[in-house]
């Protein structure tokens, strides 16, 4: 039994919704364990298209409640971390005789703009695309276009960001940890992890049970809690591909196509262009989700009728793909079921209570854990008020429009790296990047170069700070430098990981 506590609240799954609901419950004065199997962000987290959205197609599904809370969620959420999440523009191009009249596209952005809680963010305006610079890529017969504001987010940092600062609250925050039983007993639950390197055993005992496994949330419920009535969730797979930069402009396109699906086109990384999603049902399991031939087709398709410059396949450099585990609301088709959430206790009186999370967005996350925050009140009894709207994330410590100045600073004292380095290191760890950095005077101080702008001083700050083990931890999840990493580099940083781990074994024997 670990140190024989019994802890307010476990959670299962560090994704954002496990890592949101772990880092409000901590703030509040619960004790909390988090327990992830892979990586933080490893399943739907660091699979979306990672927008800090309303979702203005939502409008048409007459989801009301679910935009508006969204739509309020975006300027709390960039205040929360301007590091990893800024305000993006979006241009929506349409045409006469289009796939939706002008009028209607107007009236859903006149909602979007006046729903609720932009008071930052600018409002729609419509753009002649000939005289516009985001007229350039497209095809001609584009001429007209609808600007509207929206945000970005890097999904996996804004995940591990919220684990690390519940672990800074006090939160006991594992990764590589599978839970593989949970049961109830004298009121309590036993849980029981396996660390999946070493396949070492350890026993908890908590209050309150959350499960917040995202798409494996009915698997959880019958394999760890050993129920057999669950389809709670249904699974709707979506990918993305990455090109080459299509376009200089720092405005992101919204497409319509004619299947009444929307895809878009986003600036990414500096040097490439994001295209996604697809939206189709999925079975098996999620960690093997993989984009498809069709989708790719359909994706490079769907871009095609609206760049000058079509999208080719030899153009993709990377592709990824997610699992939506959305709440089986019986609807027909993938696209039009419910992206709302859904939280159900379970368990009556004098049995240890569970929590299951069903569905859920990256940009309602914080709400989603508020809600959750306020039934396991009900079932614990309460302790702190909601913390989270008007706190920051480790980093995140600037104003909202500060990032270009943190670069600057950041410059100013490093003189020795270049813009797009000190622009980076800003976006992921915000005031945090001087960490980093710590006393170097030259790029040499840095350590070993692996390649694109990582070096080895950053290397140890993911290890050390933020739970990276694995070259993929670190390539694709804590930063995006495996877009700029060929396979030497990659089996290079391998090699200094084996090396600390190795190190590591021979500290503790
Ligand atoms: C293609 C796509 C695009 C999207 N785009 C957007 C967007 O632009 N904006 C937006 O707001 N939202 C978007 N979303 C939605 C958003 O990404 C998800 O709703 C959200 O990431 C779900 O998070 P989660 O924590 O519930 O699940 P996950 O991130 O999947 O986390 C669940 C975790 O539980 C762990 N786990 C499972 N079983 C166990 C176990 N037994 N023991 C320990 N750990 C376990 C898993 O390893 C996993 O890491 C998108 C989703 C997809 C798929």
């Amino acid at each position: 039994m670990a140190g024989g506590q019994v802890y307010d609240i476990f959670v299962i799954g560090g994704g954002i919704n496990g890592c949101g609901i772990a880092r409000d419950a901590v703030g509040r004065g619960y004790s909390v364990v988090l327990a992830e199997k892979g990586d933080f962000a490893s399943g739907t987290s660091s699979g979306s298209t990672k927008l800090i959205h309303g979702g203005l197609r939502y409008l048409e599904h007459y989801e009301f409640r679910l935009v508006r809370e969204a739509l309020m969620e975006r300027e709390i959420l960039w205040a929360m971390a301007p590091h990893v999440i800024w305000p993006m523009r979006f241009v929506l191009p349409f045409q006469k005789g289009g796939i939706r009249p002008a009028w209607l596209i107007r009236l859903g952005l006149f909602i979007y703009d006046h729903l609720g809680g932009r008071k930052l963010l600018p409002a729609t305006k419509t753009l002649d695309l000939r005289r516009d610079p985001a007229g350039k890529p497209l095809k001609p017969l584009f001429a007209k276009a609808f600007e509207y504001s929206d945000g970005w987010v890097d999904d996996a940092r804004m995940v591990v960001l919220n684990a690390r600062d519940a672990a800074n609250r006090g939160a006991q925050i594992f990764n590589r940890t599978e839970v593989v039983s949970a049961r109830r007993e004298a009121g309590l639950w036993t849980v029981e992890t396996r660390d999946v390197d070493t396949g070492e055993q350890q026993t908890f005992q908590a209050r309150m049970l959350v499960n917040a496994a995202g798409p494996w949330v009915d698997k959880v419920l019958a394999g760890v809690v050993g129920r057999n009535d669950v389809k709670n969730v249904r699974l709707v797979q979506g990918s993305h591909i990455v090109v080459r930069k299509k376009f200089s402009d720092p405005r992101a396109y919204f497409f319509q196509n004619p299947d009444n699906r929307i895809i878009f086109a986003i600036p990414y990384e500096q040097d490439f262009t994001l295209i996604g999603t697809t939206d189709r049902d999925f079975t098996g399991d999620p960690r093997d989700v993989a984009i498809s031939e069709q989708e790719t087709e359909y994706l490079c398709n769907a871009a095609s009728e609206y760049f000058a410059e079509p999208v080719r396949r030899e153009d993709i450099v990377w592709t990824y793909s997610g699992v939506r585990p959305l709440f089986d609301d019986g609807a027909s088709k993938a696209q039009e079921a419910t992206r709302d959430y859904v939280l159900k206790v379970d368990g009556g009186e004098g049995t240890a209570p569970l929590l299951n999370v069903f569905g859920g967005k990256l940009t309602t996350y914080r709400r989603l854990a508020e809600h959750a925050l306020e039934k396991i009140s009900e079932a614990i009894g309460a302790k702190g008020k909601p913390w989270t709207a008007g706190s920051y994330l480790p980093g995140g410590n600037f104003s909202a429009q500060g990032a270009a100045a943190q670069a600057d600073a950041l410059q100013n004292t490093y003189s020795f790296i270049s813009r797009g380095h000190a622009e980076r290191l800003v976006r992921c760890y915000g005031t945090r990047a001087a960490d980093i950095l710590g006393k170097a005077g030259s790029i040499a101080d840095l350590g070993q170069h692996f390649g694109g702008t990582l070096y080895e001083a950053e290397v140890r700050f993911l290890i050390d700070h933020e739970w990276a083990h694995t070259a993929q931890d670190i390539l694709w999840r804590r930063t995006k430098q495996g877009l700029h990493l060929g396979t030497e580099a990659v089996a290079a940083l391998e090699h200094y990981l084996e090396g600390i781990a190795g190190s590591r074994v021979k500290a503790a024997s």
